[in-house]
């Protein structure tokens, strides 16, 4: 694959960086530069938010219906180009194809969801308490928006931000995360192919912290939309602070998986594998805490275990593969560290366990799918969030010790459990807190539905009508006549 050089997108052009100067983008599964990107910093990212404040009142202005056709289109374009799209997809972020095709898929229903509900963000009327007066409300769109995403969807996470403050009026600057700005620009191809009007959407890359204190200090930005680790998100929380920007944020989990002794096993076992596995452990909603009651905890084992060990780990441009690499060096060497830490204190790894360095997988970042037992609460694995291919299985006894022990983290974004009781169904789905359950379930984050966590997991929802909201501010207007 040869290397090419992508530009930003301001103002509706393509353009350099101020200093000329690029960074590179390496494929995580063989270190090969695929691509490079432009290093922007404060300059580019001041242009980008005045051409989206000049472009606000027009877009703001424009019918629902217009705002929804251009999305729509873009959408559709995305799907009838999924293919070309997951193989950039791919490249620099290293998840097997079919799932990369997977989330271009995700990504473009962001985009279509919202195009709809562009059409539906009514205001109301208020009965007063008075003869002479009327109360209307009005749902008016923020202003500029910015967001800031980070490399694990490199599509749907800014889809997921951007359709729904698009249709809202809202117009957006972007900063894609430094490992996955190719994909970004793909992206902003098609607003550009679709006829987006210059500034409504502007794409910048390079410097993260004078990017993102650009947008913090900058007045004409009204609303901060972040993805990424809860410890970026807290930064920009307190840089929020001084001007009380409006901010969503979306940050790191700790998911718990519960399978209690009635769950279907075999379901349970196939659940955690697609949500442990996917995007090689890579995902903020992956389970990170498998807790098995204890009549089942062997059998549960060892079933997982022998699926695990099946699982083809490789290149993911390469057909079959269901594992791919992980996205850099720190990210392999964290993986390592959990599990080097779990084993020295007592964790068994029924499976897998090290990095892959033999042959070709020595170029890239690669780690053993591994499944874990005997793991306690004084390993790291057990109370931070790993991100790798790595799932500790821990034993409980009874529901409400799970539950004690599920909820006994700071985060608060997914959660899954695995019964065929209907009544424990409603008693732990009401009692985990969580902003996404699972139960029996190892998808819930579907474009309609809400996306967000409780405590330090984050702050506003994505997803579905929901989205929209967190793009509109809401005026009163009392009327006396
Ligand atoms: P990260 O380091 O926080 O990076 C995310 C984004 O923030 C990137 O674009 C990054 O830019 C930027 N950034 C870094 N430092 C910044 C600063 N000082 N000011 C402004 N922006 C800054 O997160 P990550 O490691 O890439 O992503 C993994 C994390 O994201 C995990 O914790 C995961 O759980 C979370 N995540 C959450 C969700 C959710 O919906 N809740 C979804 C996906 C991922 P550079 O790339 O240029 O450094």
């Amino acid at each position: 694959m040869s290397s090419e050089t992508n530009l930003m997108y301001v103002d509706g052009h393509w353009v350099e960086a101020d200093s000329g100067k690029h960074f590179e983008v390496k494929n995580p599964a063989n270190g090969e530069v695929v691509g490079t990107a432009p290093s922007g910093g404060w300059a580019e990212a001041r242009r980008a938010v005045v051409a989206a404040a000049r472009a606000f009142p027009a877009w703001a202005a424009l019918p629902a219906k217009e705002r929804c056709n251009l999305l729509l289109h873009v959408g559709y374009e995305m799907q009838a180009r999924k293919e070309q799209l997951a193989r950039l997809v791919t490249l620099e972020e290293g998840k097997p194809l079919a799932e990369a095709e997977a989330e271009v898929l995700y990504a473009a229903e962001f985009l279509t969801w919202s195009a709809e509900e562009a059409k539906r963000v009514p205001g109301e009327m208020i009965p007063a308490s008075v003869a002479n007066k009327r109360i209307l409300v009005l749902r008016q769109p923020i202003g500029v928006v910015a967001a800031i995403t980070p490399w694990n969807f490199p599509f749907a996470m800014i889809t997921r931000k951007i359709g729904p403050a698009l249709a809202a009026g809202c117009t957006v600057v972007v900063k894609p995360a430094e490992q996955t700005p190719l994909s970004a620009m793909a992206l902003f191809r098609l607003f550009e192919e679709a006829g987006f009007p210059a500034g409504a959407v502007n794409l910048v890359t390079g410097d993260p912290a004078e990017i993102g204190k650009e947008f913090l200090s900058n007045p004409q930005v009204r609303k901060l939309s972040f993805t990424g680790s809860t410890e970026v998100g807290k930064l920009l929380m307190r840089g929020a602070a001084e001007q009380v920007k409006r901010l969503s944020l979306e940050l790191g989990g700790h998911a718990p998986f519960i399978v209690f002794e009635d769950a279907d096993l075999d379901r349970a076992v196939d659940g955690l594998v697609a949500c442990k596995f996917r995007n090689a452990g890579q995902t903020c909603i992956c389970a990170n805490r498998v807790f098995v009651q204890e009549p089942v905890f062997n059998a549960f084992s060892a079933k997982l275990a022998d699926k695990v060990r099946l699982l083809k780990v490789g290149n993911g441009l390469e057909p079959g593969v269901q594992l791919g690499p992980l996205i850099d060096e720190p990210a392999l060497a964290k993986v390592r560290a959990h599990v080097d830490d779990a084993v020295r204190k007592g964790a068994k790894a029924l499976c897998g366990g090290r990095p892959r360095l033999d042959g070709d997988f020595g170029k890239g970042h690669f780690f053993e799918p591994t499944v874990l037992t005997n793991v306690n609460t004084e390993m790291k694995i057990a109370v931070e969030e790993t991100f790798g291919p790595v799932a500790p299985l821990i034993p409980f006894r009874s529901e409400e010790e799970v539950l004690a022990k599920a909820n006994n983290t700071p985060y608060g974004l997914a959660a899954y459990f695995y019964t065929r009781d209907a009544s424990r169904l409603f008693r732990v789905m009401e009692k985990l807190e969580y902003g996404i359950v699972g139960a029996n379930d190892p998808a819930p984050a579907v474009p309609q539905a809400p996306f967000g966590g409780y405590k330090e997991s984050g702050l506003g929802r994505e997803g579905g009508r929901y989205a929209l909201e967190e793009y509109v501010e809401i005026k009163n207007v009392s009327i006396a006549i």
